[in-house]
């Protein structure tokens, strides 16, 4: 099923591990709009400075245009009447409020196609994404290759200073080499103790 022009707005989701294509399947989404001559206005946590500030951009260098923001509330301050889509990436650093927005806006008629990582590096629910993925009206679910194995892979796993991480590590570390591969669920380690 696909979105249908002229009924009430959509919400579409694109999640996955780090490496799946998540990026570039908006970029792909982004450019048919553009052949359409759609008006949209796209959207990135202001968290993620991984490359670029006002980028959205993926890991083959792809890149295009994003508007930074730090809340759902924040859409509001951008959004025109002319806008017939939202896109939004790494929608994991939002809090769950970003729910509720996003329901608003597809029932005032906006096609909205929101990407992000399913799960953590513990394999948990990321942010709001387990709310998010229940309100959509289509999922897609990409799959990595495990660069442990080459199976598909479906979890992030995160390395600090060559090791796995540990369960209650920060989300942020200050001074150590963090690193992130895609691995298939048999791969994935967590330390736990
Ligand atoms: P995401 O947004 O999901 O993190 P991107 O769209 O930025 O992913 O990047 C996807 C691209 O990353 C692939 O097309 C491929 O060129 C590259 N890539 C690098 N490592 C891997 C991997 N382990 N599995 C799949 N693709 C990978
Ligand atoms: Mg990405
Ligand atoms: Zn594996």
């Amino acid at each position: 099923m696909n979105y249908v022009e002229g009924k009430k707005g959509w919400i579409e989701v694109i999640c996955g591990p780090m490496f799946s294509g998540k990026t570039e399947t908006l970029l792909k989404i982004i450019e048919r709009m553009d052949l359409a001559k759609k008006k949209y206005i796209i959207f990135k946590p202001k968290i993620d400075t991984r490359y670029s500030i006002n980028q959205l951009v993926s890991h083959n260098q792809k890149t295009i245009e994003a508007i930074n923001i730090s809340h759902g509330s924040d859409i509001k301050r951008h959004i025109k009447d002319c806008h017939q889509a939202i896109v939004i990436d790494e929608a994991q650093f939002f809090d769950k409020s970003l729910v509720k927005y996003l329901q608003d806006y597809a029932n005032s008629g906006l096609r909205i196609i929101i990407s992000g990582l399913d799960k953590d590096f513990k394999c948990d629910p990321f942010g709001p994404m387990g709310d998010i993925l229940a309100i959509a009206d289509k999922v897609t679910k990409l799959t990595a290759v495990c660069q442990v194995c080459g199976c598909e892979a479906t979890c992030t796993q995160r390395i600090i200073d060559g090791e796995p991480a540990h369960y209650y590590d920060p989300q942020i570390l200050v001074g150590t080499d963090d690193k992130y591969e895609a691995r298939c669920r048999d791969c994935h380690k967590v330390i736990y103790d």
